[in-house]
């Protein structure tokens, strides 16, 4: 395949699933080798690697919990024993676990702090040296409209996807140099499992306030990863809104 991605190695965190499967397919689609991470999702997980493969592309599906830096670290270590090389680190993995502050526990705090915020440190950290080794290293964080604008009943996650944001700014200023991009994507609500289990009044009272009057597709957040990958070798720092005019 002769696409500028073409022959790069990706690795999606949480990447078999909802917005993670989207952007492993947009990937894979466009020649890149990409690494499905997963944590309890095997069956999904081996799936799409074998779409990619009868497709005729390369995947292949890697357990961690990313959560924690041993994984994080085997998660990179087992993509240079098979692919030689990684360009593209893809933070996704990330879930909600939301309460109203007043009834917010610690452990409902430090599991979404350390599933959508340490894990990026983990991966990143163990993936720095083989993307600054890279042509045009990129790092992708999935970050969320919940980090820009709060969202009731989320201060775990919302401080999670903030603390993303401020992550993304502060290494891209350290890298830009390299030529590594870091970047982070704040979709707004999209339909993937994560937002079909609010509850359907809920739901609707949240499409009434998009200005687009529905709820984004997955793709439409992949699409955004392949720009960055793709054409945004001078975009560093950003935080891409997809969000369908939801914050501006
Ligand atoms: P999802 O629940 O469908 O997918 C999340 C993925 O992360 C799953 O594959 C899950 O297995 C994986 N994961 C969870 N914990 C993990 C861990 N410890 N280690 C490895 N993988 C783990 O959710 P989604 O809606 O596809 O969300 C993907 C990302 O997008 C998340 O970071 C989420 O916060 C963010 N996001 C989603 C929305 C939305 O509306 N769906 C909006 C804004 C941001």
């Amino acid at each position: 395949m002769t696409t500028a991605l073409a022959g790069k190695v990706a690795i999606i965190t949480g990447g078999s699933k909802g917005i993670g499967s989207a952007i492993t397919r947009e990937l894979a689609s466009n020649g890149v080798k990409v690494v499905v991470n997963y944590n309890q999702s095997k069956e999904s997980a081996e799936a799409i690697v074998n779409e990619i493969k009868a497709n005729g592309g390369e995947a292949l599906a890697v357990q961690a919990d990313v959560s924690y830096c041993d994984q994080a670290e085997r998660l990179v270590e087992e993509t240079k024993k098979q692919f030689g090389q990684l360009d593209i680190l893809v933070n996704n993995a990330g879930i909600t676990r939301d309460r109203s502050f007043k009834k917010l526990g610690e452990e409902d705090w430090k599991k979404v702090i350390d599933v959508n915020l340490n894990s990026v440190y983990n991966t990143t950290t163990a993936a720095l040296s083989h993307l600054l080794e890279a042509e045009a290293g990129r790092v992708v964080n999935i970050s969320s409209i919940i980090g820009q604008a709060g969202g009731f009943g989320q201060t775990n996650y919302a401080a999670a996807k903030a603390g993303l944001i401020g992550f993304t700014k502060s290494l891209a200023l350290e890298l830009a140099r390299t030529g590594v991009t870091v970047n982070a994507i704040c979709p707004g609500f999209i339909e993937t499992e994560m937002v079909m289990a609010i509850p359907e009044n809920v739901r609707e009272q949240i499409v009434a306030k998009i200005p687009a009057r529905r709820f984004g597709h997955a793709e439409e957040i992949a699409r955004g990863v392949l720009f960055l990958c793709q054409d945004g070798s001078y975009i560093t720092g950003q935080q891409l809104n997809i969000n369908g005019g939801l914050y501006m």
